[in-house]
């Protein structure tokens, strides 16, 4: 691809190897970037200031439902850099593009705890804002300092710290105001030389025990996470999905009352004052798990799970997600919202 830009925007190109559901759709336009410079040079282009944009990464927390008519612009901002280090703590800003786990590897590998728990979560790490990732306990959020972003219609620069980005369950100001106005070129994180291990979670701390670690480590950690997601999740390599589809419905303490009066064996985890319900559970209890629709389905042992056994469209999978939501709706009043994001 060359870098002028008369030619470096390409036409038509297929965004299946590009989404983790492997959906075959089409983006009319298409563009990369691995540097600020890019994206400046890109805001000239007519391309850019005429048709609507989308903002990809590693496109594993997306659900195309249709061709991308207009351009979409992939991130590969490489590069992670030390800001400063101590003790006690070590910063670090990491480019957009930079591959997550890769990320986390480097952390633990030097002993740089905070992001063990998060091991294995694809995507990039421009992304890991947008929704606030979080696994085994432990959110983006808590090593979070800074992110920087470019306004995509203005092509101004901010630096969002913690509170501007408004961090919630899954959720982040990137997700709701600011929705598709920014490009986020880098994520800077505090990282901790005295971890405090986070074992409470699942049956993390079983599995560490199972493996003999007595004194466990980040590094075992990050292992022992490791372990358990590929025993359970699907690789999306050889089944197409994107984790789970919805997020888990926080109820409060008094509709949760309710609900467990009517449905007693409802599993539930405290979220602050407020109660989260498993989606997993409540999509079972409505008979999807495992149900298929043509080649989009609900993973056998994963309710949350929405797969594409092949050749399923966005739309496909959009269909059945719409059922789910439906059912579980009648059943328990419950609206369940979607995690992915459906362009
Ligand atoms: C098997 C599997 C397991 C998963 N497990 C977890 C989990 O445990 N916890 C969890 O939180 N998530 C999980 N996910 C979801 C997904 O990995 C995360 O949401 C991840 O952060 C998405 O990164 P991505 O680069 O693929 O983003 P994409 O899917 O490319 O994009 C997601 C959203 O972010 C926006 N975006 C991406 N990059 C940028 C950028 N640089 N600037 C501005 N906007 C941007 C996109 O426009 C889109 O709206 C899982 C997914 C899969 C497939």
């Amino acid at each position: 691809m060359s870098r002028t830009p008369a030619t470096f925007i390409r036409e038509g190109v297929s965004l299946k190897p590009f989404n983790s559901f492997q959906i075959e759709a089409e983006a009319a336009l298409w563009t990369e970037i691995t540097a600020e410079p890019d994206l400046l040079r890109l805001q000239d282009t007519a391309a850019f200031q005429q048709q609507p944009r989308f903002v990809l990464g590693g496109g594993s927390n997306i659900l195309f439902t249709q061709n991308f008519p207009g351009l979409i612009i992939k991130v590969r901002i490489p590069g992670v850099t030390v800001l400063s280090e101590d003790d006690h703590e070590v910063v670090v800003r990491a480019g957009a593009g930079v591959n997550w786990d890769e990320l986390v590897r480097y952390a633990t590998d030097r002993g740089w705890a905070g992001l063990e728990n998060l091991s294995m979560i694809p995507g990039e790490t421009g992304a890991a804002p947008i929704q606030n990732i979080g696994a085994y306990g432990v959110e983006l959020e808590s090593v979070f300092v800074s992110l920087d972003a470019i306004h995509l219609e203005s092509g101004d620069k901010t630096v969002f710290d913690r509170e501007m980005c408004r961090f919630g369950y899954r959720d982040s100001i990137f997700k709701k105001e600011h929705k598709g106005k920014y490009l986020i070129t880098s994520v800077t994180l505090r990282l901790s030389k005295r971890p405090q291990l986070r074992l409470e979670y699942g049956n993390l701390k079983a599995v560490l025990d199972a493996d003999g670690a007595r004194n466990p480590d980040i590094r075992d950690v990050s292992r022992a996470v490791r372990k358990i997601r590929a025993s359970k999740l699907p690789d999306p390599a050889a089944t197409g999905n994107a984790g789970s589809f919805f997020k888990n419905p926080v109820l409060t303490a008094d509709r949760f009352h309710e609900l467990s009066e009517r449905h007693p064996t409802v599993p539930s985890f405290p979220a602050g004052n407020q109660v989260k319900v498993p989606a997993a559970w409540l999509i079972d209890q409505c008979g999807f798990k495992g149900k298929r629709i043509g080649d989009a389905g609900v993973h056998e042992h994963h309710a949350l799970i929405l797969v594409n056994h092949g050749n399923a469209t966005g739309r496909d999978l959009l269909d059945l997600a719409d059922a789910i939501r439906t059912e579980v709706q009648e059943r328990f009043g419950i609206t369940l919202v979607p995690e992915v994001n459906i362009v």
